[in-house]
């Protein structure tokens, strides 16, 4: 083994800790890597590898970054998924015998940045701590930028697990190897982003228990398994932030019960937060819905859009604050003004608990205190029960207004280093230094104008470098003539030289020390601001939170009424009943026309069940998302987009749309179809919301067809949810005649010689072709090839017709056996100009009828 240097050895040391990170090691102005680190870190910071002598008889790989623009490179490391542990130089150089001493002094992980560059303002970004025992699993969520900390249990399917983890969306992963394990190989691309860090659960409780961090009441709510999750997470959390973290005191316990379950398939589905195409949030419900002003604000919404409520009450009470604030457009500008004024409370009280805050922080947080007396009284006055009892528990924490207010300045630097922070009059030693340092400016001023009299040369000037300090400067031309022995030369110029005299250094020592200390002065009157301030950090996360939600009330008014959509009943009952309802955001964003708006009715004894037929193109999958989008913001307490809405409160829906667009992990779109169908039949209730559009397709069409009555069937027998199916295979449409809550629907076309109208209207009975040909022809394809496929079309249709033949003799063969329905669809006449063969499809057809007996 080679036998470094102490400080190399010293390193190595420290490094040992940190395996997993990449070791910045504080030297002087710059933070160095060696070794391994430093070749990576080059690679991927794109800075140039140098060598360093280190005992050993090969140099060491080194680069630095500079110790100011560091937090750059640390943003950099952890976007790509990276830890970073800084260590610093933890005691005075003059004083340290040997190698100053270092320590790691903060690990930075994806999950746990504070650095505005690598937060996105209107996401949160969690690291999240899972566990299992007792047959479920425990899940704790925290973001450390704002405090929040979300904590439930899940019961024994894996599925719900992931369901939940997809609302959070973490940047980082604790938990036994064993389940990160499990989570890496069986989840979808989204988690996989994530950064996975083993840890033990033992790890996590030793020593770093929640108890002692956490009041008691905090912890007696935790439900089983509950205080090992949060141990796991808060002991990695004290580890790599090493501080009080006293901004994570409040536990936001949750039953998954209480809100509406959606897998992550369902979210994209219904692109809620993220489109499928590009998952931007341009064309989602998000980007719809928010009207926000305040950064919380914007994060609240998403989150109430990834959980809608299942408490009718809940549900409710928002709905009353949204139905006056709807109905007041003044009020609602009036709350916008003030909140526009209010910063991210959240995240600057988290940066107050971390002493990451400097001056302008402060006076951010002053001036978002100053809003709140209006927000209380708007909220107060609007008429609204929900908005009243909002009010009533704001505290407008004054105290920490008039403290702020009546120490810092309006405009403080952003460095809480150089002074110019705290008000004059505040301080008496201070004012006293700082008179000092005016008085000494004059007198420099003042020496100045007696210098240039006494010499007679009036370019001469006084000035100031951070080497030499206070200096004379004269021109080389006049230098000559300057008096003997009164002018000691500093530094020369290329055309002037630099004098002091006796008494200028006398002044100097004097002026630099009232400097001096009038910065330190500063620093600690600021410090001890920022420290009282954060013992009342749950009071200002209290605040921040209510004027977050008062800032979604006013954001969902507003899209409600200038959309005109309507308040929904909602409640404990089955019937689902939308009169002219619209896709919000396909009506937002169509650009030529407009929406066409349909009713839905799903209802016990009106058929709870719809199978809807039409051409591609037609509007069958963004009518289904419809009535999805709408139960959905109905229960997150908006308005809809209909003339009247009785929405029945929806446990769970389930999506299967779209093929080609989520194929995960080279599966093919058939088996994920079925996977997502196995899910639903197991999981249904009579309260949930099944959607599918094109059942069956992706397998060859006769199987596609058996599989998909065989789906209806059951769903429609076994689970008496509300279910909608849009479908190719119009033969499915003599269903209606066996299925009792089964209605067939179709999206109206009107055609004209080769030429096809897209009504988008939804009418009873089924579609008996599906066009095709004809989207081939509006995609623009080729007129050769449109025309071959219309002859090919009635060749095989010709040829149908005599299989169609064949096979009615074989039906009628084995009459005993072939039940009543099965026989009708045989009865359906054959397509006129259906697209898929209608060859394969009619014989393989025939071939299924017997497993559907
Ligand atoms: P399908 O599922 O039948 O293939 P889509 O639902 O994808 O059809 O609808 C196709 C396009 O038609 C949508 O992108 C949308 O722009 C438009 N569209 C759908 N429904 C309506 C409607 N009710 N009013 C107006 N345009 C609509």
């Amino acid at each position: 083994m080679a036998k470094y240097t102490p400080m190399i050895e010293q390193y190595l040391a420290v490094k040992a800790q940190v395996q997993d990170a990449f070791l910045f090691f504080r030297l002087g102005d710059f933070y160095e890597m060696f070794f391994e680190d430093a070749v990576n870190a080059s690679r991927e910071l794109e800075i140039t590898l140098t060598g360093r002598e280190g005992g050993a008889e090969e140099r060491i790989p080194m680069c630095g970054v500079p110790y100011h623009s560091a937090e750059n490179y640390i943003a950099r490391l952890i976007e790509k998924g990276y830890k970073v542990a800084i260590c610093e130089q933890v005691e005075d150089p003059a004083e340290a015998k040997g190698p100053v001493r270092r320590e790691v002094v903060r690990i930075v992980t994806p999950g746990t940045v504070m650095d505005a560059r690598s937060l996105s303002e209107s996401r949160n970004n969690y690291i999240v701590s899972v566990s299992y025992s007792g047959g479920g699993y425990g899940l704790a969520a925290c973001d450390i930028s704002t405090g929040e900390l979300y904590v439930t249990r899940l019961d024994g399917s894996f599925e719900l697990l992931l369901d939940e983890l997809n609302v959070y969306g973490p940047s980082e992963l604790l938990g036994s190897e064993a389940l990160l394990e499990q989570l890496r190989s069986g989840s979808a691309a989204w988690l996989k982003s994530a950064v996975m860090t083993p840890r033990d659960a033992a790890a996590g409780a030793g020593g770093l228990a929640p108890e002692g961090h956490f009041a008691d009441s905090e912890l007696a709510r935790l439900p089983e398994g509950g205080r090992e999750t949060v141990a796991l997470l808060m002991g990695y959390l004290l580890e790599t932030q090493k501080r009080s973290l006293s901004h994570i005191k409040h536990i936001r316990v949750y039953e998954p019960s209480q809100y509406m379950i959606m897998d992550p398939f369902t979210r994209r589905n219904l692109e809620l937060t993220e489109t499928v195409r590009d998952r931007s949030k341009k064309g989602t419900l998000l980007w719809l819905l928010d009207k926000t002003v305040t950064a919380m604000g914007g994060r609240l919404l998403r989150r109430w859009i990834e959980k809608p409520l299942m408490n009718a009450e809940h549900i409710q009470d928002r709905l009353e604050a949204v139905e006056r604030l709807y109905h007041q457009l003044i009020l609602r500008d009036e709350l916008k003004q003030a909140l526009r004024e209010v910063y991210d409370l959240e995240r600057l009280t988290a940066r107050i608990a971390y002493g990451s805050a400097n001056a302008r922080d402060l006076v951010a947080l002053k001036s978002s205190l100053q809003q709140v007396p209006q927000l209380q009284e708007l909220c107060a006055s609007s008429g609204s029960a929900t908005l009243a009892r909002l009010a009533a528990r704001i505290d407008p924490c004054r105290d920490l207004y008039q403290a702020i207010a009546e120490r810092l300045v309006d405009e403080p630097p952003v460095s809480v280093r150089d002074g110019g922070m705290i008000r004059a009059g505040w301080n008496a030693r201070l004012d006293t230094l700082r008179e000092a340092g005016a008085n000494g400016k004059q007198w420099l001023a003042e020496l100045e104008k007696q210098e240039r009299e006494r010499t007679g040369i009036k370019s001469l000037k006084i000035g100031f470098n951070k080497v030499f300090g206070y200096y004379i400067e004269i021109s080389k031309a006049n230098a000559g003539s300057l008096e003997e022995g009164r002018y000691e030369r500093k530094q020369t110029l290329a055309n002037a030289e630099r004098f002091v005299t006796p008494e200028l250094k006398e002044k100097e020592a004097l002026i630099l020390e009232a400097q001096e200390s009038m910065i330190d002065l500063e620093y600690d009157l600021f410090v001890e601001l920022r420290d009282e301030l954060s013992a009342h950090i749950s009071r200002l996360q209290q605040l921040a939170e209510l004027i977050a939600t008062a800032d979604v009330y006013q954001s969902l008014a507003q899209v409600s009424a200038s959309n005109r959509y309507v308040r929904p009943e909602v409640g404990e009952f089955y019937d689902l009943r939308v009169e002219e309802g619209r896709h919000p955001v396909v009506e937002a964003v169509l650009e030529d026309g407009v929406f066409i708006a349909n009713d839905s009715v799903l209802a016990q004894d009106e058929g709870s069940m719809l199978l809807i037929t039409g051409p591609n193109m037609a509007g069958k999958s963004t009518y289904m998302r419809q009535v999805a989008i709408v139960c959905l913001m109905a229960q997150l307490g908006c308005f809809v987009p209909a003339k009247s809405a009785k929405v029945p409160i929806v446990d769970r829906i389930f999506t299967r749309i779209g093929a080609a667009d989520d194929l995960i992990g080279g599966q093919s779109t058939f088996m994920v179809e079925m996977m997502d169908i196995q899910v639903m039949t197991e999981k249904a209730t009579p309260k949930s919301l099944v959607i599918i559009d094109e059942l069956g397709r992706g397998t060859s069409t006769g199987e596609g067809m058996a599989i998909a009555q065989a789906v209806i069937e059951f769903l429609h027998d076994r689970k008496g949810c509300k279910t909608l199916v849009s479908t190719h295979f119009h033969e499915l449409a003599h269903l209606e005649d066996s299925l009792c809550q089964l209605r067939n629907y179709r999206m109206a076309v009107k055609e004209s010689g080769q030429q096809v109208t897209f009504l988008r209207k939804l009418v009873r009975g089924a579609a008996d072709t599906s066009y095709g040909i004809y989207c081939a022809q509006i995609a623009g394809l080729p007129s050769s090839i449109i025309d071959r496929s219309y002859e090919l079309l009635l060749a095989f249709e010709a040829r149908g017709e005599v299989q169609q033949a064949e096979r009615e003799t074989a039906a009628a063969q084995q009459a005993e056996t072939v039940p009543v329905e099965t026989a009708s669809a045989a009865a359906v006449p054959p397509a006129t100009a259906s697209a898929p063969a209608p060859v394969e499809q009619l014989s393989l057809f025939a071939a299924m009828e017997e497993p559907a007996v």
